[in-house]
């Protein structure tokens, strides 16, 4: 069956409508029509080469919620008509100490992305910006009947990323965290934080996006970077994520934080960062980073939103408006996820 959707031929050339086949359906496949695709920036980060080289001809998309539409024979999780998610990774070696853990992000032998990979025929791996899917059953995730699709497309990968990290540095009652950059992944960190109990604090470059924190869960918002903002925060910060796309000087935050606080990177600009390191000795402070989440967090994480009410704000397009959805993102002129109704692919 012919699979349509989105294509970058090269690096940084828009993207362009484009036909191809998926995998045959395996006996621990599932099938399914995709429903909605989150942007994430790192889609753009990809299609742009911002981290080095990429594969092409490139279909991006890792925020991928459809309706299961055909099963294998050994498959025993999903069944037609099913609602199904599928994230940043489609595989990994599966028998590592990280795989068996479920933390399959960090396995050994190197996660199977979702694109900008390859199969194993050496062929490169199409993702999300598609109108159909195929995945082994063991790297998806059910999804939430009474859930809106378009909001819980982001999750897939905004989600966890802010998920994760927030449930492993401890953001609960008492805490003080800070999130950096309301984009995709920072709007789902401040809800997370906030449905767990923690007093969140944000900090942004935009000063239209004050209200929209607050209204997310924010108790604080700082509307600038400037050092002597980030100074006069409140500061003893346990924990600060930084989900900014851009490069920013991290400094100011890490004197921010408590004694033993964490400053965790989710973002990632593609250009290294400096700091002073007097900064973390004087108070045993910490930098860290943060990919995504495994399979069970992952299942962890939809089901959390489902029962919280959580979602992404979403812009829903049409796929002829991917291009102009890149520059708007770029811009951070995005309220505050596109998400694509797959049915215009
Ligand atoms: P996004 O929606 O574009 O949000 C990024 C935010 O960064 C913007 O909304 C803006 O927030 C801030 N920003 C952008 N340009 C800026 C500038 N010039 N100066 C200051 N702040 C700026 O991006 P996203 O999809 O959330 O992704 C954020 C980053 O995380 C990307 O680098 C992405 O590749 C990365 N990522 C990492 C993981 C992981 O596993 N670690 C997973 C997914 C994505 P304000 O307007 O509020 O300032
Ligand atoms: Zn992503
Ligand atoms: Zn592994």
């Amino acid at each position: 069956m012919t699979t349509r959707g989105y294509v970058a031929h090269e690096a940084s050339a828009p993207l362009v409508p484009f036909e191809f086949s998926r995998r045959a359906v395996g006996p621990r496949d599932v099938a399914f029509d995709v429903l909605f695709s989150g942007i994430c920036h790192s889609d753009i980060h990809q299609v742009r080469e911002e981290w080095g080289p990429s594969i092409f001809p490139m279909v991006p998309g890792h925020e991928i919620i459809g309706v299961v539409t055909s099963v294998g024979a050994d498959v025993t999780k999903f069944a037609p008509g099913q609602r199904i998610g599928v994230g940043v990774f489609v595989d990994s070696c599966r028998t590592c100490d990280f795989c068996v853990r479920g933390l399959q992000q960090y396995c050994r032998a190197g996660v199977t992305p979702t694109y900008n990979g390859r199969d194993a025929q050496g062929e490169p791996l199409f993702g999300g910006y598609a109108n159909q899917f195929v995945i082994d059953q063991d790297y998806a995730v059910t999804v939430s009947e009474d859930c809106d699709l378009a909001g819980a497309a982001p999750l897939l990968c905004a989600g966890i990323t802010l998920y994760s990290p927030l449930k492993h540095f401890g953001a609960g009652p008492g805490k003080r965290v800070g999130i950096i950059g309301l984009g995709g992944l920072g709007h789902m960190g401040v809800q997370f934080a906030h449905a767990l109990g923690a007093h969140v604090t944000v900090f942004t470059h935009s000063a239209s996006k004050e209200a929209d924190a607050r209204a997310l869960g924010a108790d604080d918002v700082v509307v600038t970077h400037a050092p002597d903002a980030v100074a006069t925060s409140g500061g003893h910060f346990d924990l600060i994520i930084n989900a900014s796309s851009a490069d920013l000087d991290i400094n100011p935050y890490l004197k921010a934080l408590t004694t033993d606080g964490v400053f965790c990177f989710v973002g990632i600009s593609g250009h290294p960062f400096s700091f002073d390191p007097s900064l973390l000795i004087g108070g045993r402070r910490h930098i860290t980073g943060s990919a995504i989440g495994g399979m069970v967090e992952l299942q962890e994480m939809m089901d959390f939103a489902a029962t919280h009410g959580i979602a992404s704000q979403v812009e829903v397009i049409e796929a002829s408006a991917i291009n102009e959805a890149y520059e708007r993102t770029v811009a951070s002129d995005v309220k505050y996820r596109f998400v694509i109704d797959a049915t215009t692919f």
